[in-house]
């Protein structure tokens, strides 16, 4: 082990943050938080941490923990490191993310997900348990990143305070063990330590973090950064996997050695091109045979940790490496030897569906912010080339950066999140991005309604379940109703429609006949929602891509949003065992009420019954709804209904209609509701 950590040594020293190291080090020491600015590669997560646990700031033998947005980057980072140090993971160095903790009392540097570090703060406010914590990838601005930003400034001014105060005591108070390796073991309290915060990006927009601190310093560590050349395509692609595919080809065929990474937006797309390129391999290789072999590694979140692994192995002297990753290897991670970049473009982010009020994993295009990023590892090594399978007017017309996440996903999601993590007044939180009063109002207003605050505004048992679903709290409401009606298999189901039913139900105007004629067999009588559930029960009869995208073609399906609903699907039902909320199985079948009953639970405020002029009047507001002409409801004329999103065009339209008998539906949130509920 120490031999191997002997080995990795001139490697770490000949990084550029290693050249920085005094003047970080000074940086960190006089000052309670500084920002460090590097490009991806320069050592920044693997050594700046390791700097600090062989300093004494802010004491002797400090303890520190270093947060990353994503799990596969904790953990790779720490066995990283751990094999620099020469220690055993999970001894000196280690890493806990949720369901795994390889950490010990003899931790002393930790890579944490913000999440994870969110939930320590609940059992330890003040994060005693460490004297520095690094926020690393914070230009991402993921919502837990951005909270725990908030959380720290109030953290360090109270570490301030206590440990003044535990100065002015004199240090007879303690009993003189401070910064002793053993204290943790022993379970004696530690010493108060004032908190350093360090605060690391990779782009540049650094001037941010350092107002949101106080005007925290920035230092720059300048890198190698070789000259990489951007190729366009003339013509927009509309298929990425075959544009990757055939790039692949043409730099084995004309350029130099090295590797290529290709960013693709998810693991759909990876595996889809692992195949594909596995069965091109052989031609390629019989027409390119000088040119050497290819070898194929893919690197997504959810593959398991020892098939990751592999793409971190340097390719061998008669071998071209293609890497085919997420934006996992945007910034979070480095594989070495990569000369070649191809930049689909597109990304999965979490994004609040506007209509439906749905987080849900939408692929879009990335930011040129992201794009330069990407195009950056092709530079690390020595000159590279990055191939964009877009055109230059696409990437003038894409966002300069990415939104921070806050802003992306719903806001009583946001709060429900801050409630969770212990932060009771959420008008003043140090938000780097603060929402408006009135918004922030109206997101308690419908947490009180969802049941998930209750007196004082507090979380109540029920909203801490629902912060644990990565849905709006709304079908997180849904969600956890239909478990005690019994029917979570169906409303998870249709959760997942309900992420891509704007996609799925293909409507133009040419086809609209035929279309709803084909669809015509999927109705049912208690309106939209089952109607979806019917679509997707009639999908998975089906054997086989070919038959099931036919199919999709006859009955005006897109096949792709199809494919996205089972993929949130999956991640909904493995979450739902994880948190062990019950058998995500249990189905009624066919009875439409409690997949109804359950809607109600979260969309009581969508609720409106028909008044004698047939008009529809929502229950609360009073608002006139006009059920829209798309519904399978709108000739019934029910009594009452239900509905998942109201659209404001020529008429105040509700959308995704269910019929509900009037006597069950809520006159007021949230307190008569819940009673009602008891009845249903
Ligand atoms: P930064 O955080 O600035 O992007 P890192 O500290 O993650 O940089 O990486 C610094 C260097 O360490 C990389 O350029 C790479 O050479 C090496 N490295 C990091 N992680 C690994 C790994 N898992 N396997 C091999 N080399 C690695
Ligand atoms: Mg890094």
């Amino acid at each position: 082990r120490l031999a191997e950590a002997q080995r990795l040594k001139p490697q770490r020293e000949a990084l550029p943050v290693y050249a920085g190291r005094e003047a970080i080090l000074r940086g960190i020491r006089e000052n309670d938080t500084v920002v460090v600015l590097a490009e991806t590669g320069s050592g920044k997560t693997t050594q700046i941490p390791q700097f600090l646990i062989r300093s004494d700031i802010p004491r002797a033998s400090p303890r520190v923990v270093c947060t990353q947005p994503r799990r596969v980057a904790a953990i790779s980072l720490a066995q990283r490191v751990a094999a620099e140090t020469g220690c055993v993971l999970g001894t000196t160095v280690g890493y806990t993310v949720r369901f795994d903790d390889r950490s010990s009392p003899k931790t002393r540097l930790k890579y944490a997900t913000d999440g994870t570090l969110l939930a320590e703060m609940l059992s330890d406010r003040d994060l005693d348990a460490y004297d520095v914590v690094v926020l690393d990838e914070a230009h991402e601005r993921s919502l837990r990143t951005d909270m725990l930003m908030g959380f720290l400034k109030d953290i360090q001014k109270r570490r301030k305070a206590k440990f003044a105060e535990f100065k002015a005591k004199g240090k007879q108070v303690a009993n003189g063990n401070a910064g002793d390796d053993d204290d943790a073991q022993t379970k004696q309290p530690r010493e108060p330590s004032e908190l350093k915060i360090v605060v690391m990006s990779a782009t540049i927009d650094a001037k941010r973090f350092s107002e949101f601190f106080d005007s925290a310093p920035v230092l720059y560590v300048s890198g190698r950064q070789h000259k990489v050349t951007i190729k366009y395509v003339d013509e927009p692609q509309d298929d990425y996997v075959d544009a990757s595919i055939k790039t692949i080809v043409q730099i084995h065929q004309h350029y130099p050695p090295g590797s290529i990474l290709v960013f693709l937006p998810g693991q759909d797309e990876i595996e889809g091109m692992v195949a594909s390129l596995r069965a091109y391999l052989p031609d390629i290789e019989k027409n390119l045979a000088k040119k050497g072999q290819i070898t194929i590694a893919p690197l997504f979140a959810k593959l398991p940790a020892a098939e990751q692994a592999k793409a971190f192995v340097p390719a061998g002297p008669n071998e071209r490496k293609v890497i085919i990753a997420t934006n996992i290897a945007e910034t979070s991670v480095t594989i070495p030897g990569v000369r070649f970049v191809i930049d689909s473009g597109m990304a999965k982010e979490k994004r609040y569906h506007a209509g439906t009020g749905i987080d849900s994993l939408a692929t879009e295009p990335i930011s040129q912010s992201s794009a330069k990023q990407r195009a950056g590892r092709a530079g690390r090594e020595s000159d590279g080339w990055c191939f964009r399978l877009y055109t230059e007017t696409a990437y003038q017309h894409m966002e300069k950066r990415s939104q921070p996440e806050i802003q992306r996903v719903s806001l009583s999601f946001a709060l429900l999140h801050l409630k969770a993590a212990g932060q009771e007044d959420v008008y003043n939180f140090s938000y780097m991005d603060a929402p408006s009063v009135t918004s922030i109002q109206g997101a308690l207003h419908r947490l009180h309604g969802l049941g998930a605050l209750g007196e004082k505004s507090r979380i109540t048992p029920l909203g801490r379940q629902m912060a644990q679903l990565p849905l709006d709290p709304i079908f997180s409401r849904v969600l956890l109703e239909a478990f005690r009606q019994g029917c979570p298999r169906e409303v998870i189901d249709l959760v997942s429609l309900l992420g891509v039913k704007d996609q799925l139900i293909i409507n133009t105007s040419a086809t609209r006949e035929q279309a709803n004629e084909a669809r015509q067999k999927f109705t049912h009588r208690s309106g939209d929602h089952l109607f979806l559930i019917n679509i997707l029960r009639a999908y998975e009869e089906l054997d086989g891509t070919d038959e099931k995208k036919a199919w999709c073609k006859d009955n005006y399906i897109s096949y792709k949003a199809m494919q996205l609903a089972l993929d949130s699907r999956k991640q909904l039902r493995e979450r739902a065992e994880r948190l062990d909320l019950g058998d995500w199985e249990d189905t009624l079948n066919d009875e439409p009420e409690p997949i109804i009953a359950s809607l109600v639970a979260g969309l009581f405020a969508n609720a409106a019954t028909k008044q004698p002029d047939d008009s529809y009047r929502n229950m609360m507001t009073k608002q006139v709804v006009t059920i829209h002409p798309s519904s399978t409801v709108f000739s019934k004329k029910p009594l009452g209904i239900i509905y998942d999103e109201l659209a404001l065009t020529t008429k105040t339209y509700a959308r995704g209609v269910s019929i509900v008998d009037p006597r069950l539906l809520p006159r007021q949130a949230p307190g008569v509701f819940n009673a009602l509920r008891k009845q249903l």
